[in-house]
């Protein structure tokens, strides 16, 4: 197909802001899709593969600028300056394409298959050399673009397509176009895309089956698949949690680990991340465990991996464990020094059986019965079944006592939602802490950000040698911060209030003089040579401006060291 068709569709979409109207115009391009352009779905939730495959794009700004300069023939300086002032690397490309387009012509009309095929390499591509040739895969597809494409091609290399398109968009254009029933029947229709989706996380493969007219109901949830976890909700009380998930319910020690989906088929052990990542190599012990201590010729388990100290058996923060799921050599050392176990906690599929569908109570006691408690090995989640207020209380007490975060509250009769953030498992965890920073540098930020500050560099005070020491960059979720506690502030005010002070620029990083205060929650401190204070904030969230604090006031190095010291008796 041609790739022009494609980006006409993306401009299309990205000019309505209606949902509603997104669906029709996608409907109707689905409907007039060749069964061979399948894999354009791909591209258009701006990815080359299904989401769950682990091959994804991952180009820098700073290549993909490379990569516009060696197209359009304009310096990397020229490109980064027009990036300063528009913001999106997409209309830069498309600026500076249109004016090169008015001497030459497009030379080969660009297609999907040629698109997919050049951003395929770029995930493969290894060694040495691995730069220039990612550069000139993307540069082919430049030159052979028109300003529209160019824009989509950037945006796509950058995962950033903003059209306003997720997979349910793409669900609900897939039943009208293809189920054009009664409201009833489309509910129906849309539930049902909806679980083949869940499972198999691949809406060229449905909209396959939906264009041949075969049932999507025939995709069929099979183990050694990566599949999106069921996510948990927040509740800030043990009334709330109740009032949630019902009672009585099902709480369990919400473990402080990684999330891990254990996979048999075939005899073969696979391990995933919540991110899907495969993480099979880096965990050999875990399979073995596995292995031996649960029944079953196949299952998909949901579980929490946790670290304890070897000596002390005391189980450790999140933190200590955390470069095992990245560590690929010296596997045997990391699991001498890092140790794990395994804390099961749910049952989606067994014995070629999908349990998705059934109550919670009925996977969770099938669970126990499939594992072999083995100590620092692995064993299925502590849990209670109440609608015990005071009892609740006394597992949450006896949950922090052991290290852990807090707890889980699990609705019984729920199924398994994967993907999916609806309630049937709510959190509660320890209050966080603040502490007072000063913002001693930032970064502008890129797409919606554009042109504001977006990221900032936090500091504490050392009051030793009376300098500011950093701790952080603080990035996320500071929009919603801000709005809900500053009375509807937002980055655009942050960065008015930070503009005039800053003293530095490198790029699009400035440096801020010392000046402004701000409350900030975390939810863990490392230690980290990154930072000038040798600590790290894990999640550092912004939750007020200080203009009531002065800089001398912040919260000082002394402090933090206590309170890391404190974090890690607890
Ligand atoms: P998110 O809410 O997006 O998952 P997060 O990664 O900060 O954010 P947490 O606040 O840690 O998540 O809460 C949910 C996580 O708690 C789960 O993803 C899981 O990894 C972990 N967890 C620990 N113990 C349990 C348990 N018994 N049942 C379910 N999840 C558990």
């Amino acid at each position: 197909m041609e790739y022009k068709k494609l980006a006409e569709l993306y401009e299309k979409l990205g000019a309505t802001t209606k949902r509603l109207e997104k669906i029709d115009i996608l409907a109707k391009f689905l409907k007039n899709l060749e069964e061979k352009d399948k894999e354009v779905l791909y591209l258009l939730l701006g990815d080359i593969y299904p989401e769950y495959d682990e091959r994804k794009i991952g180009i820098s700004s700073q290549l993909a600028i490379k990569a516009i300069s060696k197209a359009t023939g304009i310096k990397t300086e020229d490109v980064v300056k027009e990036w300063k002032t528009i913001g999106d690397l997409g209309k830069v490309v498309k600026k500076l394409v249109s004016q090169k387009k008015q001497s030459t012509l497009q030379a080969k009309k660009l297609t999907t298959e040629k698109v997919l095929e050049n951003l395929r390499k770029l995930p493969e591509l290894e060694g040495k050399g691995t730069v220039e040739r990612k550069i000139s895969l993307i540069t082919e597809l430049l030159t052979s673009a028109s300003p529209v494409e160019s824009l989509y091609l950037i945006r796509t290399l950058l995962r950033d397509l903003r059209i306003g398109i997720k997979s349910s968009t793409v669900r609900d254009a897939l039943v009208k176009a293809f189920f054009p029933l009664d409201k009833e029947s489309q509910k129906e229709a849309a539930e049902k895309i909806q679980n083949a989706y869940d499972i198999s996380q691949d809406l060229s493969k449905i909209y396959e089956l939906a264009k041949k007219g075969e049932k999507v109901s025939s995709i069929k949830l099979e183990a050694g698949k990566p599949i999106k976890v069921m996510l948990a909700q927040k509740a800030k009380s043990i009334k709330e949690a109740f009032e949630k998930v019902g009672k009585p319910c099902a709480i369990e020690y919400k473990y402080d680990g990684f999330r891990m989906v254990i996979n048999k088929k075939d005899n073969k052990i696979t391990l995933y991340t919540r991110r899907l990542e495969n993480v099979t190599k880096q965990f050999p012990d875990i399979v073995n465990v596995v292995k031996s201590n649960v029944k079953g010729e196949s299952f998909i388990i949901d579980s929490e991996i946790i670290g304890f100290n070897e000596k002390t058996k005391e189980y450790v923060p999140f933190q200590e464990i955390s470069q095992r799921i990245k560590r690929k050599y010296n596997i045997d050392k990391m699991i001498k020094e890092l140790p794990v176990e395994i804390k099961a906690f749910d049952l989606i599929f067994y014995n070629r059986k999908n349990l998705i569908k059934e109550p919670f109570e009925k996977r969770t006691k099938l669970l126990r019965k499939i594992i072999k408690s083995l100590k620092f090995k692995i064993s299925v989640a502590d849990q209670k079944i109440t609608d015990s207020e005071e009892e609740a209380k006394e597992f949450y007490k006896k949950a922090i006592k052991d290290n852990q975060e807090g707890l889980i509250f699990k609705n019984l009769k729920a199924p398994y939602k994967p993907g999916s953030r609806v309630g049937y498992m709510i959190k509660l965890k320890e209050e966080l802490k603040d502490f007072d920073l000063v913002i001693i540098g930032a970064e502008y930020g890129t797409g919606k950000r554009a042109g504001w500050l977006s990221s900032f560099i936090l500091a504490c005070l050392d009051k030793k040698i009376d300098k500011f020491k950093t701790i952080g960059k603080m990035g996320t979720g500071i929009k919603e911060k801000i709005s809900t506690n500053i009375g509807g502030t937002s980055f655009k005010e942050l960065t008015k209030i930070l503009k005039p002070l800053i003293i530095k620029t490198k790029g699009r990083e400035v440096e801020i003089k010392p000046k402004i205060v701000v409350s900030v929650t975390f939810q863990e401190i490392q230690k980290s040579p990154k930072y000038t204070s040798g600590f790290a904030l894990r999640f550092p969230r912004l939750t007020a401006l200080r203009p009531d604090k002065s800089p001398s006031d912040v919260t000082t190095l002394d402090e933090i060291k206590k309170e890391y010291e404190a974090q890690r008796k607890k």
